[in-house]
């Protein structure tokens, strides 16, 4: 469910028509709705009756008005940066609640997490685990350790977004990782709590994340005989959305066949869901330059590949909707932005709205990987992102100017 909503077919956000905000703010932009955040927030954490916290996948959308959103739904975070733990705590997120994945966080990243005092790191190496150890040890603190282990599931989705296979960098392998525990329980500065896994994103079957939880039940009973009970298990993210015609489990669905494989379990569940809270929660609204017929029909819009990555990266389909969508007549077009790259389409020979010069262009289930993932190739500010609640509409993140994009650049003296 989301607020995205014809009204004599204008494109409405929740009560906003998005036409006014365009007229506002002018185009690009990213348009998040507090009630479908709040919704699909909502809609995830409560379908799980044990004890959990629901730590949201920061990287998928970490705009600090979203975080503070979710902070205030109870909401933890699941960071994988030291940026983005800058972006927890300016929003207001409770430390407890927070989670630090990753197989590369630095001694500085480290350390600020230790100071801010996570709920603990998910731990993917040995090397990793001694640096953690030694920081600890310089600060005359203790380290709260999960290990993210790789059951080796295959999670059936893009091949650049599973991580749970054995080829893939993430994880320690589930076989060789009782020694890395053994090695933790013993070090001085680390306490050992969790285990965690994150198979993939965008999944759409329950298969195989309860594949997963099995095989990390296993391994949980051969820990607790050898003297190391954990009191957390973390089973990442990964649930998909629905962009085209997937059919993803509902919430519901997942949460039930998970509390199924756990009722035997006295572990705090910890999930990081992004995707599926925020994916269809935002779209990006762009604005036709020019249209143009080639070897094939062209819509050039304001947007690119460096506003939303995911159509060139992945091939991912988002759909393609008009504001106004009185005319009614569609047409075979591709899709396509400013960037000089042949690469850089929105949607490509797919049946889209005929779009004519200068009218608006909704790219929907954006929310997720839009935003977090642009960047500013051929010298594009970024765009801003805008979130409606109700009947009003707030910039919460300011459109870029020329003098941001060269902030910190320098000539050298040399060249002066
Ligand atoms: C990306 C990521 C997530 C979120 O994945 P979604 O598919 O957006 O739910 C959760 N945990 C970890 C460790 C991740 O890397």
């Amino acid at each position: 469910m989301n607020h995205f909503n014809y009204k004599d077919d204008h494109l409405f956000c929740e009560e906003v028509s998005i036409a006014d905000i365009a007229a506002t703010v002018g185009t690009p932009f990213y348009l998040y709705s507090t009630a479908t955040l709040t919704t699909h927030f909502k809609a995830f954490d409560n379908a799980f009756s044990q004890p959990h916290i629901t730590c949201f996948a920061t990287k998928s959308c970490s705009n600090i008005a979203v975080l503070r959103l979710f902070a205030s739904l109870g909401g933890g975070a699941d960071i994988v940066s030291g940026g983005e733990l800058f972006r927890a705590q300016k929003a207001g997120i409770d430390p407890k609640r927070i989670v630090f994945s990753g197989v590369g966080k630095s001694a500085d990243e480290l350390r600020s997490a230790l100071s801010a005092g996570i709920l603990f790191f998910n731990v993917e190496s040995y090397q990793e685990l001694n640096r953690l150890q030694s920081v600890a040890a310089d600060m005359g603190v203790t380290a709260p350790v999960s290990f993210r282990v790789n059951p080796d599931v295959d999670p059936k989705t893009h091949a650049y977004i599973s991580t749970g296979l054995a080829k893939n960098k993430f994880g320690i392998p589930i076989k060789d990782a009782f020694d890395i525990y053994k090695t933790a329980n013993e070090m001085e500065h680390v306490e050992v709590l969790g285990i965690s896994c994150h198979i993939g994103s965008q999944l759409t079957e329950i298969s195989p994340f309860i594949e997963s939880l099995r095989k990390l039940k296993v391994f949980l009973a051969k820990l607790e005989e050898a003297g190391i009970p954990l009191s957390y298990l973390d089973l990442g993210g990964g649930l998909g959305i629905q962009y085209n015609d997937e059919e993803p489990p509902h919430p519901e669905k997942y949460a039930e066949a998970i509390k199924k494989e756990m009722h035997d379990l006295n572990c705090t569940l910890i999930l990081e869901p992004g995707r599926v809270i925020v994916g269809n929660a935002g779209i990006l609204v762009a604005k036709v330059l020019y249209t143009k017929v080639g070897g094939k029909k062209f819509i050039i819009v304001d947007a690119a590949m460096n506003d939303l990555a995911r159509p060139s990266l992945y091939g991912a389909h988002h759909a393609i909707q008009a504001i106004d969508r009185s005319r009614g007549e569609n047409e075979i077009a591709d899709l396509v932005g400013p960037i000089c790259e042949t690469g850089d389409f929105l949607s490509k020979e797919k049946e889209i709205p005929a779009f004519e010069q200068d009218e608006l262009v909704a790219i929907m289930s954006a929310g997720a990987y839009g935003f977090t993932m642009s960047s500013n190739y051929n010298s594009r500010p970024r765009v801003p992102e805008i979130l409606v609640s109700g009947s009003d509409f707030h910039i919460i993140r300011e459109r870029e100017t020329h003098d941001d994009l060269i902030k910190g650049e320098k000539i050298p003296e040399f060249l002066q």
